[in-house]
């Protein structure tokens, strides 16, 4: 059953293989989060043309409403997850606190992650001083291995442990490479936005993060042009996910091996999908795996 198990994960790695080797493009995340507060701006983020993904706050006056919207417009969804910072600055509803006990830690974890529908990942609201922290970290990626959940590492703190934590529990997780509004003016977004397009074509990807500030949504209303000029496709946070950091205990843990194709619809496979299952589905068959 071994040897079993490692063939269809190399199975499941070459397709995935072929899968990316079949697009010629860059690809490019653009996560809006701080949604929820400002209805009008949440609203036009979740109209943005294309394939962006909102990160909403919990318990905001606007949050929900703009989660069903924005999914109503085929966005990916996130929960926006407050986490607490160096300077002390108030979270708001929902935030995640240094010093907390496990117990009052994972209710509001769960209550923030229960308050929003659609969600698909997480990333961290603030949290330069609550990344950095081992045990906290376990308690949000042990929650979000369990929901089958991804983490997007906001990267507020360059001393961030959220990455690695991830790894260690089989989350799939990403870091942002780009702040697109530190400067809220046009010249300076359109300079950062220049950045992440730069990163993704000499890299393959890039992750930037952005808010919904009037300047930013300008600039990303009519980003289109820009992105078929430079051959870079806009995706969503969930089709960047490695595939090495797709849930695979799981995987060698069951010995019905049709978890391998619930792993790939749960984690929103790359383009094709539908020939690379049905390639798992004959090889299933030829190993008599049902
Ligand atoms: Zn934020």
């Amino acid at each position: 059953m071994n040897l079993i198990r490692v063939w269809v994960l190399a199975i499941l790695t070459a397709a995935w293989s072929q899968a990316r080797s079949d697009e010629t493009d860059a690809r490019l995340v653009i996560i809006i989060d701080d949604i929820g507060y400002n209805r009008i701006l949440s609203e036009r983020a979740a109209r943005l043309p294309g394939a962006f993904t909102l990160s909403v706050l919990p318990f905001t006056p606007h949050g929900l409403a703009t989660a069903l919207l924005a999914h109503d417009q085929g966005k990916e969804l996130m929960l926006h997850a407050p986490m607490s910072n160096i300077n002390n600055l108030p979270l708001g509803p929902g935030g995640l606190y240094s010093r907390t006990n496990k117990d009052l830690f994972i209710t509001t974890l769960r209550q923030d992650l229960n308050n929003l529908p659609f969600i698909k990942g997480v990333n961290n609201h603030m949290g330069s001083r609550l990344t950095q922290e081992i045990e906290p970290m376990n308690w949000v990626m042990e929650e979000l291995q369990a929901r089958g959940v991804y983490f997007v590492d906001s990267r507020t703190s360059a001393q961030t442990k959220a990455f690695e934590v991830a790894h260690e529990y089989h989350v799939p997780c990403l870091k942002r490479d780009v702040f697109l509004d530190d400067v809220q003016d046009t010249k300076a977004i359109t300079q950062q936005l220049s950045r992440a397009i730069k990163i993704a074509r000499q890299q393959g990807s890039a992750i930037a993060i952005g808010h919904p500030y009037p300047t930013t949504l300008a600039v990303l209303e009519n980003i289109q042009p820009l992105l078929l000029q430079q051959q870079v496709s806009l995706v969503f946070a969930s089709q960047l996910l490695p595939i090495q950091d797709l849930p695979l205990t799981k995987t060698a843990n069951v010995s019905n091996n049709c978890a391998v194709i619930m792993i790939m619809l749960c984690f929103n496979a790359p383009p094709k999908t539908e020939l690379v299952l049905a390639n798992y589905m004959i090889q299933f068959n030829f190993l008599g795996i049902k």
